[in-house]
């Protein structure tokens, strides 16, 4: 297949971009480089399978040729205001890449009749009442939190994806991640594994915020891909869960990483940094993935951390 990829430069999308060029496919990758990096592909440029377009997904999308499939995972991703990459400060192009960046993305796929994947996000459950999070489960968000810029421009990607596959027969897919880590995450883009990995192999304290009992499940990038790539290759329309349902407290996660680093330095714990609508409790019920795309993570937490800490090593010269 001859497939689009927005979002390529990213963490995510450059895992993607590669998978997909594995498994035989040619990829175009697009990307504006607002929160990604170039050096993410810079291992594909040669590849004879890969080409790139740098291009801004609010703006109408031209492609040369025709399209088999397009995956669309341009977005900010990380909410912390404490870094410029975080969407809390990218508000505005946060809503454009969700809202008209879906619209184009889906614009695409209308005009190739090809295959449309959506990257979602748990976030469309906001701070969950319910224990662990269905694909059933219709969120508790607030619309105008300070994370309202990134759930409900996920939310209305959702429906404008729903719409189009109910109104104009597109052959859609929603993928709804779950934390993800792994190589290729921006260092400095404020979410907790990179903040924390950073802080470990420099030896300082690890920022807790809030009282560290919130918790997450984290998935390794690897499973994660090969449940986006079995989604695709799916025939299911209604969104998926994707992650590993293993869940830790923040503090837990924080003592891991010491623990495997050996930081001698004690955790601080910081009441104030943490987000007025921070999710209080964060795991997937990964039953549908399961059952229908027999998936399942397979790499255990402190394994996908030591990988992805020898590359963060090797980012702060520390190898
Ligand atoms: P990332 O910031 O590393 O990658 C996002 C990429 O999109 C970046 O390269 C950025 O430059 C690009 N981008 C943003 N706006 C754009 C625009 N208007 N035009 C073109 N490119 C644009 O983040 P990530 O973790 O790789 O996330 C990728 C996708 O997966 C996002 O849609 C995110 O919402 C979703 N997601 C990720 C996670 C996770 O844990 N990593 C969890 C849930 C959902
Ligand atoms: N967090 C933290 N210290 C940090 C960064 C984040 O304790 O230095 C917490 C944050 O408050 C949240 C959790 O870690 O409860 C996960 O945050 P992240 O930014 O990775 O993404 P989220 O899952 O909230 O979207």
């Amino acid at each position: 297949m001859r497939i689009l990829i927005t979002g390529a430069a990213g963490f995510l999308g450059s895992h993607l971009c590669e998978k997909l060029l594995n498994e035989g496919h040619e990829v175009i990758g697009m990307d504006n480089f607002i929160t990604g990096n170039p050096e993410n592909l810079a291992h594909l440029a040669s590849h004879p399978g890969f080409s790139f377009i740098r291009h801004d997904v609010a703006n109408f999308i031209f492609v040369p040729g025709k399209i088999d499939g397009v995956f669309h995972f341009a977005s900010p991703a990380s909410p912390n205001p404490a870094s410029p990459y975080g969407y809390t400060n990218l508000p505005i192009q946060t809503m454009k890449a969700g809202a008209l960046g879906t619209h184009n993305s889906l614009g695409v796929a209308r005009a190739n009749n090809a295959r449309f994947l959506i990257a979602s996000t748990s976030e469309i459950y906001g701070d969950p009442l319910e224990h662990p999070q269905k694909e059933t489960y219709w969120g508790h968000v607030d619309p105008i939190g300070i994370r309202s810029v990134y759930d409900e421009a996920k939310r209305f990607a959702e429906a404008l994806t729903m719409a189009y596959h109910r109104y104009h027969g597109i052959d859609t897919r929603i993928v709804r991640i779950f934390n993800t880590y792994g190589p290729r995450m921006r260092i400095d883009d404020g979410r907790v594994v990179p903040n924390f990995l950073k802080q470990a192999i420099c030896g300082e304290s690890l920022t807790v915020y809030g009282d560290g009992q919130q918790t997450r499940s984290f998935c390794y990038v690897d499973d994660l891909i090969d449940g986006i790539y079995r989604l695709f290759m799916s025939d299911e329309h209604d969104p998926v869960n994707i992650g590993n349902p293993v869940e830790t407290s923040i503090l837990e996660f924080a003592e891991t990483i010491n623990r495997l680093t050996q930081n001698p330095a004690p955790i601080t714990i910081k009441p104030d940094l943490r987000l007025g609508d921070d999710p209080q409790r964060r795991q997937p019920d990964i039953t549908r993935a399961r059952t229908i795309l027999h998936w399942e993570p397979k790499i255990p937490l402190e394994e996908g951390l030591q990988r992805t800490i020898a590359y963060f090593k090797k980012k702060l010269g520390k190898a």
